[in-house]
């Protein structure tokens, strides 16, 4: 498939598996609409860096101080020391070789090297695994079965956050408002039994996703990694070729106290992606910088928000510049 095809295809419309769509090529207004869709999930962590930033770009010439200045606005940002010493050697190279000059091209080249520090490659979903088996993991409300219920257009869900008690009901809430069919058992039922069954039954109806919701933490004293581990068994069983993704659900107010939590599930339970949610809600929008860098591990999804339109694909450019561009 040409990278244009395969650009338009994102995730066949994001599972909705593309609704038919009108003839005239309303692709740049809709583009357009969701980049301003994205700059306004965006604006709590583009106005907290926006004021400093700004300053440091008001110059026609790039002030000695500046390098100190942006240090300090990506570290509150949350963009990590790492990232951000190489940020800014980059940036005072550039400068010192004439490339960039004044506080403008500054400006532009800031947004563009954090995209680029995020990974450039748009992020990959494979469909048409028959179904593609989604396992999403994450801690307790970190905002996984939010995230599930999402992406529920056309899916089969299984609903295996069997401990949590509101866990299945408020699926079920999700699963009514998509038309996405839910695979159930009862309060405390065995997680695997559920994932079983909702990777069969999506095989018997033909469904191109499953999407499979995961505990974030267990009553009991079991080990959450192994339930997981056990969970992508069972899955296993009925696909040998699945889980094909493994969505890490991470809340992006916790910050950098997020990652080491994260990297105690990429280790465990295979992360393949990771989904960053409410990022509506955080000064530091420069998390995604940080996990990229220190988990290796793409962010896959963003959510921006609790209703089921809060939920966009993952570009690094779009999000890089919605938040490191300063107000207009
Ligand atoms: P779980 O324990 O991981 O399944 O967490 P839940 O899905 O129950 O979510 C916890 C809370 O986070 C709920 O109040 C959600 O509405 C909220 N939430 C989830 N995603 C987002 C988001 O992208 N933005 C905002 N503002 N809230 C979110």
């Amino acid at each position: 498939m040409s990278e244009d095809a395969a650009a338009k295809d994102v995730w066949a419309e994001f599972f909705g598996l593309l609704p038919p769509v009108a003839d005239q090529d309303p692709e740049e207004p809709r583009r357009r609409g969701l980049f301003s869709r994205l700059r306004e999930g965006l604006t709590r962590p583009r106005q907290a860096i926006s004021p400093q930033l700004a300053g440091i770009f008001e110059g026609k010439l790039v002030e000695e101080s500046s390098w100190e200045d942006l240090e300090d606005a990506l570290i509150g940002a949350d963009c990590g020391v790492d990232a951000t010493t190489e940020l800014v050697s980059y940036l005072r190279d550039e400068t010192a070789q004439g490339r960039i000059v004044g506080g403008r091209q500054l400006a532009k080249a800031l947004w563009q090297r954090i995209a680029v520090e995020m990974g450039e490659e748009a992020p990959s979903i494979a469909l048409g695994h028959g179904p593609t088996v989604i396992l999403v993991v994450g801690v307790n409300g970190s905002g996984t079965t939010t995230t599930v219920g999402k992406l529920a257009h056309r899916v089969v869900i299984g609903a295996a956050d069997t401990f949590r008690a509101a866990a299945i009901e408020q699926l079920a809430v999700w699963a009514e408002r998509s038309g996405a069919q839910l695979v159930r058992q009862a309060h405390g039922a065995d997680p695997g039994a559920v994932a079983y069954d909702a990777v069969a039954a999506g095989r018997a109806r033909g469904a191109d996703v499953v999407l499979i919701d995961t505990a974030g933490r267990l009553q009991t004293q079991r080990n959450l990694m192994d339930e997981l581990k056990k969970v992508a068994g069972v899955v296993s069983k009925v696909d040998p070729t699945a889980p094909h993704e493994v969505l890490l659900v991470l809340d992006a107010t916790t910050g950098q106290n997020g990652l080491s939590q994260a990297a105690l599930f990429a280790e465990a339970a295979g992360v393949t992606g990771v989904v960053l949610t409410k990022v509506d809600g955080t000064a530091k929008g420069g998390i995604v910088v940080a996990i990229r860098r220190q988990l290796g591990i793409p962010v896959k999804i963003i959510g921006t928000g609790e209703t089921l339109d809060d939920l966009q694909p993952f570009e690094s450019r779009a999000f890089a510049e919605a938040i490191f561009s300063p107000e207009r």
